[in-house]
């Protein structure tokens, strides 16, 4: 059952000549036919593009290179270009657009020895929590399908904890790694502001956004960190920094660490069942030989609103550029104006629109300061309260989400309740800090449950450690949904 293994597994298996990257690529292939039926974690997949490069993989191997990722399928958010394939952003403007370039993530991948398949759903544009606003239709929580696998990067979540591929690449604007991660039963990572090249993600709200790894394990999220981090020259915004190896912290203990509890994060809102998980696991952190103690982010009750105001601003100017002459689908009209109006109308779906007239709306003649310039002025509060509770800890625990998945149209006509799913993620997008969720339970519904760690700007070495001290104390990342 190759299409089951860790990357850190396959590795293994690659080198002795157990397996081939072939039957490796295969396994995922078959997998996808097998269950993907049910679960629609993939817009579209090229099998044969997949088996070319699994082949090289194996001249590769054959020939005695090692690369840190040579032959491991890794698929990807819809949203990340890959040169010559599909780039839908799950939505309907974009309509037979293939990417002519490659994201600067996708060409590391391929560095390391990667194997780039499939194209994962997602919510429109990665404006969502639940990939309900996606125009190839909802990805289904394989833990049971009659929910929603969070989102946006839902099909990336429900892929790598299906086992249709080895790991995936999401990207993160307000939580859309984690949150999909923490309800799939997966781990995923956001790296701190910078840390990834953003050449080649397609923008929704510029500030905001970082690509990062959905994996089976915390091991394997720090091996895909190693491999898509640094500085980009495409990408004025990614820092120039040097990578450490993130593997190295892992097995390290966390005798001392330093571990605060927020309480503003525990308040109202947050489902019992997942309290108790996330208490759970705050306590084995304490026996793991962190000190844990209670902090305060004053302005935590603001994020939501924050956010709200300064993501839709960055994404009606993002996604201005969709206007049916670039890009994808067009609708015509009788001039160029309403050719436009009628592309967008019929190309975007309805949280997009909503979106951008909101955006439009705050970034408005009049109301630019009573809305933008504030919420600006609320991100530097909010970031300051992070920068100063990390002058007393070293890192931040939380559930990841307020909930398990909940059910598929729960929420759909409620925009707030939807938003009110990331209440926990999107502080640390606001506050450009890293974040990483584990699985640290299930509910009496056998719904995964995430414990999320937040880690000051650039540290992600010991967030990881502690991710890994964690879940190697516990079998949580262990559990496999049933798919039989
Ligand atoms: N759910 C949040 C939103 O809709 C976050 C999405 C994301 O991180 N891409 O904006």
């Amino acid at each position: 059952m190759p299409h089951k293994l860790t990357i850190q597994e396959l590795t293994a298996q690659l080198a002795a000549k157990q397996l081939t990257a072939r039957e490796a690529t295969q396994a995922c292939l078959d997998r996808i036919a097998a269950v993907d039926g049910r679960l629609n974690a993939f817009n579209s997949h090229d099998a044969e593009n997949a088996l070319a490069q699994a082949d090289t993989a194996d001249a590769a191997i054959a020939a005695g290179e090692s690369k840190p990722l040579l032959g491991i399928p890794i698929a990807i958010k819809d949203v990340i270009a890959v040169k010559d394939q599909p780039l839908t952003c799950s939505s309907k403007i974009l309509g037979e657009f293939n990417s002519p370039y490659e994201a600067t993530v996708i060409t590391k991948l391929r560095n390391a020895g990667a194997i780039i398949f499939g194209r994962l759903n997602m919510d429109e544009f990665a404006m969502g929590s639940s990939t309900e606003n996606s125009a190839f239709g909802v990805s289904r929580n394989p833990w049971d399908t009659g929910r929603i696998p969070g989102g946006s990067s839902g099909g990336s979540a429900v892929a790598v904890a299906a086992d249709e591929c080895i790991a995936a690449l999401g990207s993160d604007t307000g939580g859309s790694i984690r949150q999909p991660a923490a309800l799939c039963g997966c781990v995923g990572l956001k790296p701190t502001y910078g840390r990834v090249s953003r050449y080649g993600l397609v923008a929704y709200a510029s500030s905001l956004d970082q690509i990062g790894p959905v994996t089976k394990d915390t091991r394997d999220a720090a091996t895909l960190l190693n491999a898509i981090s640094g500085h980009c020259k495409y990408d004025s915004t990614s820092i120039p920094r040097n990578v450490p190896d993130y593997t190295a912290p892992l097995g390290r203990d966390i005798k001392g660490l330093r571990i605060g509890l927020p309480k503003e994060f525990l308040g109202e809102g947050l489902d019992p069942e997942v309290r108790a998980a996330t208490e759970a696991a705050v306590k084995q952190l304490a026996e793991l030989g962190a000190k844990v103690t209670e902090i305060s982010l004053p302005h935590t009750e603001y994020a939501v609103a924050t956010y709200y105001i300064i993501a839709t601003a960055e994404a009606s100017a993002n996604l201005a550029r969709f206007e049916g002459v670039r890009y994808g689908a067009r609708v015509e009209g009788d001039d160029p104006e309403a050719m436009n109006r009628a592309t967008r109308g019929a190309g975007f779906g309805e949280e997009v629109k909503r979106r951008i007239i909101l955006g439009t709306y705050v970034l408005s003649s009049g109301y630019y300061d009573a809305y933008y310039l504030r919420a600006q002025k609320v991100r530097t509060l909010i970031r300051n309260d992070f920068l100063e509770a990390f002058e007393k800890v070293d890192l931040i625990a939380s559930p990841t989400a307020p909930t398990a998945a909940f059910k598929i149209g729960e929420k759909a006509d409620d925009p707030l309740q939807m938003y009110l799913s990331d209440i926990y993620t999107i502080s640390a997008n606001l506050a450009s800090i890293c974040g990483i969720s584990v699985p640290c339970g299930f509910t009496s519904e056998n719904l995964p449950v995430g414990l999320q760690l937040l880690g000051k700007p650039f540290g992600e070495e010991t967030l990881l450690q502690a991710a890994h001290a964690y879940e190697q104390s516990t079998e949580w990342h262990q559990r496999k949904p049933d798919l039989s």
